[in-house]
């Protein structure tokens, strides 16, 4: 099986998209995909300093990666573990992550927490995974996982997306 847009063999399928891909490729369109979301939403700033929220470490070296590269290394960051209100909070999580936690307060009925700058938003948690191997960096297992979520992913791929975006309407109207 070739890559979706080279000669080279495609090692990477991806289940949304339902294509293959070589890794510099599926890297590629990984990118773009953030880069058009942190675009649309409009949420960073490269005047200001930003912390990076120490969330696992896989993430938080994927985060730095595709940040470096979306801007140019222009956008300051500094590392932390314990984040101070001082400075906006940049938080790396899966979008599988994301929805879970969101369709837990949407059923239990709870206030959710506002919308934080996370660049993997748009990353599922298979991509993580997939991104970490072609990095070479250790990736540690997700276990918030919800089980009506994943069914449903299963049955209609795109879910999670779907409630991601969601999420961001809900959280908008209640800011
Ligand atoms: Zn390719």
């Amino acid at each position: 099986m070739k890559c979706e847009k080279c000669s080279d063999k495609g090692n990477v399928k991806s289940t949304y998209t339902d294509r293959r891909y070589c890794d510099k490729h599926f890297m590629e369109m990984i990118s773009k995909r953030i880069r058009k979301n942190m675009r649309t939403s409009k949420e960073i700033d490269v005047k200001r300093e930003y912390s990076l929220v120490r969330t696992t470490p896989h993430e938080t070296k994927i985060a730095k990666h595709f940040l470096k590269e979306i801007f140019n290394g222009r956008l300051k960051t500094k590392e932390t573990s314990n984040p101070t209100k001082s400075t906006p909070l940049i938080v790396p999580r899966s979008l599988d992550k994301e929805a879970k936690e969101f369709l837990e307060e949407f059923l239990e009925n709870k206030k959710g927490r506002q919308t934080q700058i996370n660049p993997l938003r748009v990353v599922l948690e298979e991509e993580i995974k997939e991104i970490s191997k072609i990095l070479g960096i250790k990736y540690s297992e997700n276990k918030e996982t919800n089980k009506i979520l994943e069914t449903m992913e299963a049955e209609y791929p795109g879910t999670k997306f779907s409630l991601m975006k969601s999420m961001e309407e809900i959280r908008k109207k209640q800011k």
